[in-house]
């Protein structure tokens, strides 16, 4: 089968999602809550038994777990795979609780048993390379591509305390989506000259979603794999729908590979063709983001089990 042909059976069986659309997520900085549970789903089917067991005991004793527990609806749900679906969320789940605080704007939080500190670590959720024209920066640059490298460190060293491996596999499972998200690697320059902060300052009209049709071009692309609330036997045939219509990643590769991906995508194809000052998604656009979004849920999910087996499995 062409690879073309692949990808337009993959768009009509996710096409269904048009009718389902509902953008409700209040920060538009990671592929939604939806989205990272996809990526979660199609690495946790891709794992090992030992290497789920692996990172179902140390999801066991992050601080957090019992909470993951509450949110599953269903009381028959395998506790360790609805640890491994909440835990992918965590780190933007952590953006509104207050048991945390973000640094430069708040003061630091009384640190609680079982964590390094309480800091929201806003800047590990992208790397900010320029495409196109240079661009004035704003912000940090992010720390996407150093962290990545640095908690997949953390939870395959054996010798590195259980607290720390359990604090940072949370991180490391959303992360991994996050490198794929093409908008979460790049910006581009404003006609003014300032970054557009990975297509948060550009504001689009999507007419695909009823709703709210007003947003800008970051959270268009953050809300294309799911909805937020997606779960259960949705989120399961979400998933099975994904694996049949998109072909696994050729390679597996590093995260520094997995972002350069992600920012020759935004240079290419993430931003509506021409410079409109509010340009509207026309057909073809969403037709092929969605294809595109839907390629970087499968590549995401089974690099994650691969990096997962490399750093937990059994040697
Ligand atoms: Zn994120």
């Amino acid at each position: 089968m062409t690879a073309s042909r692949w990808v337009r059976q993959g768009v009509q069986r996710a096409i269904w999602w048009l009718f389902v659309s509902v953008a409700s997520s209040p920060a538009a900085l990671a592929w939604n809550a939806g989205g990272h549970r996809v990526v979660a789903m199609i690495a946790w089917e891709a794992m090992d038994t030992s290497t789920r067991s692996a990172a179902a005991k140390l999801l066991r004793a992050h601080p957090d777990f019992l909470q993951w527990q509450e949110r599953s609806r269903d009381a028959d749900a395998d506790a360790d795979l609805t640890a491994f679906l909440e835990a992918s969320t965590w780190p933007d789940d952590i953006r509104r609780d207050k048991r945390f605080y973000t640094a430069g704007l708040e003061a630091p939080t009384p640190t609680l048993a079982g964590f390094p500190d309480m800091e929201r670590r806003l800047d590990w959720h992208y790397v900010d390379l320029p495409v196109g024209s240079a661009v004035g920066k704003a912000g940090t640059d992010g720390e996407l591509g150093r962290q990545l490298v640095e908690l997949a460190d953390t939870v395959g060293n054996r010798q590195a305390s259980t607290a720390a491996r359990a604090y940072a596999l949370p991180w490391l499972l959303h992360l991994v989506g996050d490198a794929h998200q093409p908008l979460h690697t790049a910006s581009r320059a404003q006609p003014d000259g300032r970054s557009d902060n990975g297509g948060n300052e550009q504001p689009v009209v999507n007419p695909f979603d009823q709703r709210h049709p007003s947003t800008n071009l970051h959270r268009y692309w953050d809300d294309l794999p799911a909805p937020p609330w997606l779960r259960g036997s949705r989120l399961e045939s979400v998933v099975r729908a994904l694996k049949q219509g998109f072909r696994p990643p050729l390679v597996a590769g590093v995260s520094a590979q997995w972002i350069e991906e992600s920012r020759q995508l935004a240079r290419d194809q993430a931003y509506p063709p021409g410079r409109d000052e509010v340009p509207t998604i026309d057909s073809q656009f969403h037709e092929n983001a969605l294809a595109l979004a839907s390629q970087r849920m499968i590549d995401a999910g089974y690099r994650l089990a691969d990096l997962l087996h490399r750093l937990l499995g059994a040697k």
